[in-house]
């Protein structure tokens, strides 16, 4: 089959335009449909396929494969019929400001610190770029601002295609070896690159760069921006949320990490204080149960592992037989340590694994788990089981 003429090639600001079907092949529940032109970027480079409609069709994916491109439509077209296409001109803005934007801070990347982009990706949900080579906070703020003040000179973007002889001696970015006709994207004084995505005019249209996120990523870095749009709603979703913070802590945005700090000790030392006071509670628990019962049960909610511990030795000095600390409460169910100084723990818990639902086990001596089930329903099955055994 030819190659589909590509005609956001040169004129990326266009989105309608007709052309003629000369192909249309029902797959699954939707259709595959090969123009002889098109305005629809399709999903390469790590950039996501161009929206829009073909006559009354819908077009969910656009994808290329040597040369042709394939419109997936939610609806047949006649082969033959010269169809209107119309591009969604938000959607594919939106992508040019992206492109253009990591055009640039490619490009000063590489003239700076020799870097090449080795993977990018530009989806709905995020924009990112990686580098063959790390690069500090701060130097990732300086070429974000450098970016900027790119936008704001309001450069011209070129896109042509340079014959052999031109392009021998042409200087540009390029991921892969290329072949065919090789467009080339220039940014005077800040970048070339072969690229056959549509781009923005004027670098001013970009209207804002952003960096909203930076990782190590194999041995290099993964840089995450927005542009234009999306970097304003990303912001003010920001805003929103640090309004929010500020609000709730009666705080400064200055302040707020120093905040949050303190209120991570308070909430540790508080931690701490509750568990000293609960582990005193459970050792008055076990003063006070009957020294002629041969089990003893405590169920109390918020205990600690330690507190819990504590209990079932101090209780087994006093109950021969099966000894439990139970933290939780009736609804969610129950954290237990059961020790016995005399018993086979192990054989218990194979009892309550079946009757009540135990999840977890132990030695013979002590076992640890979690309880579904009431206080009643819990220390009913131990005393019966302890009955079944001494009786
Ligand atoms: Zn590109």
């Amino acid at each position: 089959m030819t190659e589909t003429f590509c005609l956001y090639d040169k004129k990326p600001y266009e989105t309608e335009f007709t052309a003629k079907v000369i192909s249309c092949e029902q797959d699954g529940d939707r259709y595959k449909i090969v123009l002889d032109a098109t305005q629809f970027f399709p999903e390469q480079g790590g950039q996501t396929p161009d929206r829009g409609t073909l006559g009354d069709a819908n077009v969910l994916d656009v994808q290329i494969q040597n040369g042709v491109i394939t419109h997936f439509t939610d609806k047949p077209l006649a082969i033959g019929q010269e169809v209107m296409g119309q591009v969604d001109w938000d959607y594919r803005f939106s992508n040019m400001q992206q492109h253009t934007g990591e055009h640039i801070f490619s490009g000063l990347t590489h003239g700076k610190y020799g870097y090449d982009n080795v993977g990018f990706h530009l989806s709905d949900s995020v924009v990112t770029m990686d580098f063959d080579g790390p690069l500090t906070g701060e130097q990732i703020q300086e070429l974000e601002m450098k970016v900027n003040e790119v936008i704001w000179k309001n450069i011209p973007v070129e896109a042509s295609f340079p014959d052999d002889e031109t392009l021998k001696d042409l200087p540009y970015r390029s991921k892969k070896e290329l072949d065919g006709p090789i467009r080339i994207v220039t940014i005077p004084g800040v970048d070339v690159c072969a690229c056959c995505a549509p781009h923005v005019n004027f670098t001013g249209e970009i209207g804002v760069f952003k960096v909203m996120n930076y990782q190590s990523y194999k041995g290099g870095v993964r840089i995450s921006m927005l542009c234009g749009k999306r970097a304003v709603e990303a912001i003010q979703r920001q805003q929103t949320t640090m309004t929010n913070l500020m609000n709730d802590l009666s705080s400064s945005q200055e302040d707020l990490p120093q905040h949050v700090q303190r209120l991570q000790k308070e909430c540790q030392d508080l931690r701490f204080h509750l568990s000293e006071i609960k582990e005193h509670m459970v050792m008055e628990q076990v003063e006070n149960t009957p020294e002629e019962e041969e089990n003893a049960f405590i169920f109390m909610d918020g205990l600690d592992v330690r507190g819990m511990r504590n209990g079932v030795n101090k209780l087994m000095e006093k109950h021969p037989g099966f000894c439990g600390v139970f933290s939780g409460n009736d609804r969610e169910g129950y954290q237990c340590i059961i020790g016995s100084k005399t018993l086979n723990c192990k054989d218990l818990a194979t009892e309550l694994r079946q009757n009540v639902g135990l999840r977890g086990g132990g030695s013979e001596a002590m076992i640890q788990g979690n309880l579904p089930g009431s206080e009643e329903v819990i220390s009913t099955a131990i005393s019966r089981y302890h009955a079944k055994l001494t009786h």
